[in-house]
């Protein structure tokens, strides 16, 4: 983190030295005066791109049209943009045209809210003009301007103010909620992606809840795409359910902590395919939500071991935290550990044969009926019905495709 900084005090350095003003803006300066750890850095200049690219050995022009080149210092890729206004949003999402200014307040002023409308020189002098420093002291979330316009011009921004409200622990200044409540349906122009990227952000902060009341309460839920199936016979949470959200660990087990308490089990995949969430989230989401469900229902020990040896200790270990939150039973997890504790194999790799043994001794093409027969013979082992040493499960393994044909 201290070289993203060295970096960008280097890139403020040269424009400062061929004449331009320039800054750090946006983000870097709210956690750092926030004293929250910083992961990006964004630069306002008053040079022109060209200007900009005319002045570093490496750049990349990532976004000319908004004024925006990459500048690769010592290797730290860091955004610097041109100021600029913006003006006319007919789609509710974008600009239809931006223009260059050369004063850094204009800049400022097209900004989302005040605690991101601060820019800090290398002298450390901040420029504030609307009372961003007030309202990080008092820890609010307020927009620049009029909410009503900042709003209709971009939809995303109600999601945004949620999610810095969420991340932060902030609350939210009244005229700029109301504001939102007014513009909730306009969310409906917004991309999916960019929606899912704020809600996450969110999800994974200190605060959880606040988000998912947030867009209950503003009536945003109700138009976003994915929530309003996750929430449609959900419409508030209690402080106990908020608190379990909170005590849920990370993403995935946040996201299955609400698809069970919404009744939303069986959409998973759909919701989050629709939100356009990474494959492996979902796969990992949905299988706790079942592991939790199971874990809920009646089962035997025996069954308990099935799955650890199906499904890994881990996923198990996660439902049943997950399981203790939600019932207020914290045994099964000792449950669950003693259980792995016990067993005499826990993963199919420690059996004393492979897939590779098995379709040799049974002469037969690779399938699932591999995979399948190996979970057999660590049920067998863990229950004592066969030694784990290589002739003993070959046998074994004959017995039971014998059985079955
Ligand atoms: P994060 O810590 O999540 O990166 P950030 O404030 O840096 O938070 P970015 O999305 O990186 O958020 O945007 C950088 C800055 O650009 C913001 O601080 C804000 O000043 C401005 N900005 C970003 N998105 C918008 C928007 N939709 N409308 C107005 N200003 C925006
Ligand atoms: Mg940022």
């Amino acid at each position: 983190q201290s070289n993203i900084l060295e970096a960008g005090k280097q890139v403020l350095h040269v424009l400062e030295k061929a004449g331009y003003t320039a800054y750090f803006v946006g983000g870097y300066v709210r956690d750092t005066l926030l004293g929250r750890p910083v992961h990006d850095l964004d630069i306002a200049t008053s040079a022109r791109p060209d200007e900009v690219i005319s002045l570093f050995a490496r750049t990349i022009p990532t976004g000319l049209a908004h004024g925006t080149v990459t500048v690769l210092q010592d290797g730290v890729p860091l955004e610097v943009t041109t100021f600029r206004t913006e003006a006319g949003y007919a789609d509710h999402r974008r600009p239809d045209e931006v223009r260059f200014v050369s004063d850094i307040t204009e800049d400022l002023a097209r900004r989302d809210f005040t605690v991101n409308a601060m820019a800090l020189d290398l002298r450390g002098d901040v420029v504030d003009p609307f009372g961003g420093r007030q309202d990080l002291n008092a820890r609010i979330v307020r927009a620049v301007g009029k909410a009503d316009e900042r709003f209709a011009e971009d939809a995303l921004r109600m999601l945004r103010c949620l999610r810095f409200a969420s991340q932060l622990g902030f609350s939210i200044d009244p005229h700029t909620y109301e504001a939102i409540q007014r513009h909730a349906q306009d969310i409906r122009y917004v991309a999916v992606e960019r929606i899912s990227a704020e809600w996450n952000k969110a999800l994974v902060g200190p605060y959880p809840e606040r988000i998912v009341t947030g867009v209950l309460h503003t009536g945003l839920a109700s138009a976003l795409p994915g929530f309003c199936q996750l929430f449609e016979d959900k419409h508030d949470f209690t402080d106990r359910e908020q608190k379990q959200l909170c005590t849920a660990d990370g993403l995935v087990l946040r996201w299955a902590y609400l698809f069970l308490i919404c009744n939303r089990e069986a959409e998973v995949e759909t919701i989050l395919r629709a939100l356009r969430c990474e494959k492996k989230v979902i796969r990992a989401c949905q299988q706790i939500v079942d592991l939790t469900r199971r874990l809920h229902g009646s089962h035997t020990a025996g069954e308990r071991i099935r799955w650890i040896l199906e499904q890994g200790f881990e996923a198990l270990h996660e439902a049943a935290s997950l399981y203790a939150i939600i019932y207020e039973d914290e045994n099964v997890v000792r449950e669950m550990r003693q259980l792995y504790e016990s067993m005499r194999i826990t993963v199919l790799q420690d059996l004393a044969i492979n897939g590779a043994d098995l379709q040799k001794e049974m002469n037969r093409r690779g399938g699932p009926w591999v995979r399948d027969l190996l979970l057999e013979l660590a049920l067998d082992v863990n229950e004592g019905r066969a030694e784990n040493e290589r002739q003993a499960l070959l046998l074994r393994a004959r017995m039971i495709v014998d059985e079955d044909t």
